[in-house]
């Protein structure tokens, strides 16, 4: 236990500028990058593929413990791949942003990812960023943000990302609903919702830029994180 090296964990909702912010983090401290969004991404992506129900939590469950998922890559190149297949690009839609919302909600689905996510992180020297990271995957992390924004701001932000990635929105109103609705469903269900754990430290990025916020929690890992 005391040769682990730091843990950072970073929750918080949709578009809070979470995967932005790790990034940046671990590129300036050396560490490893996990976004555990991803890998909910990826099994929402094959369910699709597949044609199984969103409603088929067995069949959905037994693919999240059958499945290979790798997240490869350095911090700035990561790639997302299931059972060999390359689906980093495939999964940012709005379509699997949705999915990946509901087959989280399963529990033996988190109960397989977790697991996973305990194993990548054991070692140390990770930021790892998701919803339930604070809370239940690392709850002795030696840091744990919660970073949140308006929602007006989080859509704001995610219209303008995926404007530029090239994937169709309707409207800015669409992106708030969608997102609002994710959020909902991600706080309200019965399996680690999406809280603040009571020793996280909770950041409004909602009027900071992006090097703000990571001046901020530099600050925080240096008076926190023992070197
Ligand atoms: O972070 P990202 O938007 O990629 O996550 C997609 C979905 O995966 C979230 O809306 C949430 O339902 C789920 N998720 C989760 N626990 C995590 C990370 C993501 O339930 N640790």
């Amino acid at each position: 236990m005391a040769e682990r090296k730091p843990i950072i964990a970073i929750d918080g909702p949709a578009g809070a500028g979470k995967s932005t912010i790790a990034k940046s983090l671990a590129r300036q401290l050396g560490y490893l990058f996990i976004n555990t969004g991803a890998m909910y991404r990826a099994v929402a992506w094959k369910v699709l593929q597949q044609g199984i129900s969103l409603a088929d939590a067995e069949r959905i469950g037994n693919i999240a413990e059958d499945s290979l998922i790798e997240l490869t890559g350095t911090v700035d190149a990561l790639r997302v791949l299931i059972d060999g297949r390359d689906i980093t690009e495939d999964i940012v839609t709005p379509e699997i942003s949705q999915a990946a919302s509901q087959v989280s909600a399963i529990s033996a689905v988190r109960r397989a990812l977790v697991a996973r996510q305990q194993e990548m992180g054991q070692a140390g020297g990770v930021v790892m960023e998701g919803r339930d990271i604070g809370t239940k995957v690392f709850p002795h992390a030696e840091l744990k943000i919660y970073l949140d924004a308006t929602s007006d701001a989080r859509a704001a932000r995610r219209f303008a990302e995926d404007s530029a990635r090239g994937i169709a929105v309707a409207s800015l109103a669409q992106m708030k609903a969608e997102i609002e609705e994710r959020d909902q469903r991600d706080k309200t269900r019965a399996d680690s919702p999406l809280v603040q754990a009571e020793d996280a430290v909770y950041v409004d990025s909602s009027a900071l830029s992006i090097a703000e916020v990571v001046a901020k929690l530099m600050r925080l890992v240096s008076q926190k994180v023992a070197s």
